[in-house]
């Protein structure tokens, strides 16, 4: 059986939104939320990512967090 590569589109295996790639079950995980700030980008940027890949995201999302309210 051929490999169905569509991407962000694995068989339910979770895939990290920051580098694309499966994380697998033994990974450290982040769970990202940038919801709640009326902007589609960020909504999008929503998901799971592998720890390591969080990283400079979790200093953004801090920030937003600490805005209150993604203004620009
Ligand atoms: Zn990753």
């Amino acid at each position: 059986m051929f490999l169905d590569l569509k991407s962000g589109d694995h068989w339910g295996d979770p895939v990290c939104k920051s580098c694309k790639l499966v994380i697998a079950p033994a990974e450290p995980t982040e769970v990202l939320k940038f919801d709640g700030h009326n902007d589609q980008q960020l909504d999008e940027m929503t998901g799971l990512y592998h720890a390591h890949c969080a990283k400079p995201y979790l200093s953004i999302l801090r920030a937003l967090n600490a805005l209150g309210r993604f203004g620009l």
